[in-house]
């Protein structure tokens, strides 16, 4: 059928409002979610490649949403950072890995590090800095329990402004961590001034790993790079043992992912730590 472009535009037009009905909507969902408490954190191992130890985990948040069931963050991340709800949403995962941090120690898991995705918009916030000091007292936890995953492309945007942030959080003794390393745009001489801790490769780089050579590439260069830099690294999104193998023999110290596990809840860490401890 012929399309007018007057039909074209009311088209355009109803699906645009479709669009903010749909934020809105998210807003007022996650506003309730938040009074509810309806979000969990779920955690990914990490493993260390040349011993296969369990050595840290990434906190993941997920919305247990009573009718819709378990959300996942590419639902509601977005929105959230889009309407400030980020904030408080941050702040409840910060406090909830704090009290898991402290409540594992206790049980025996004190050299497993947790590390929390801090968003752009939380990285700029003020209040970051003495949440994080109040988290860690009212915790009692060792800072170094605690790693922060900033994404390349928030810690390159304004380094002028993000770079000083960076900075007070690593004195507070918490480990730093960029995230998505090789999808920003860092400048080598930028990122010899962070106070990092890690590097973590983006999944998009370790998925073709095997059959791209640009891919392959890029793994290998980041590797020497965090190594030049004494930097540790993680691998994120590996699936298969081909691409763990491929790893290894350029030298990446640990990897996370399905290949060794999906994010899990709270209730099974400990039951994973156990098969993945010092052999
Ligand atoms: P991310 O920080 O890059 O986290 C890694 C994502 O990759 C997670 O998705 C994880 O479940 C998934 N993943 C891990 N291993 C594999 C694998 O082997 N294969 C594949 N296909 N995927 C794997 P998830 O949990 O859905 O989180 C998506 C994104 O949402 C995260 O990406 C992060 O950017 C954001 N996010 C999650 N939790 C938080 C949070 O508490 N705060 C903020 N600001 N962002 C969060
Ligand atoms: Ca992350
Ligand atoms: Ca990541
Ligand atoms: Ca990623």
């Amino acid at each position: 059928a012929k399309s007018s472009g007057k039909n074209n535009f009311k088209f355009f037009t109803e699906k645009m409002r479709e669009e903010i009905n749909e934020r809105l909507h998210m807003e007022n969902h996650l506003r309730q979610a938040l009074l509810r408490e309806e979000f969990e954190l779920h955690y990914q191992p990490q493993i260390e490649i040349a011993s296969g130890r369990m050595i840290g985990m990434e906190a993941l948040v997920r919305w247990n949403h009573p009718e819709w069931g378990m959300v996942y963050p590419d639902k509601f991340i977005r929105v959230a950072e889009d309407t400030n709800l980020i904030i408080p949403l941050g702040e409840w995962v910060l406090k909830e890995a704090c009290r898991q941090i402290s409540q594992w120690s206790q049980q025996g898991l004190d050299q497993v590090c947790i590390s929390v995705n801090i968003s752009a918009r939380q990285l700029k916030s003020r209040h970051l800095f003495s949440l994080i000091d109040e988290l860690i007292a009212t915790y009692n936890i060792k800072p170094g329990m605690l790693e922060l995953e900033i994404t390349e492309s928030a810690a390159m945007d304004d380094p002028e402004q993000t770079i000083p942030r960076m900075k007070k959080l690593r004195n507070k003794g918490v480990a730093l961590a960029i995230d998505d390393f090789g999808t920003g745009y860092s400048s080598l001489s930028y990122l010899k001034l962070l106070p990092l801790t890690r590097l973590k490769i983006d999944r998009s780089f370790v998925k073709d790993i095997e059959t791209d050579p640009n891919d392959a590439a890029i793994c290998a260069a980041t590797i020497a790079l965090a190594r030049i830099l004494g930097l540790g690294l993680v691998a994120e999104g590996v699936e298969t043992e081909a691409q763990l193998e491929y790893l290894r023999a350029q030298g990446c110290d640990s990897a996370q992912g399905y290949y060794f596990s999906r994010p899990l809840p709270e209730k099974d860490i400990m039951a994973f730590f156990a098969c993945h401890q010092q052999e």
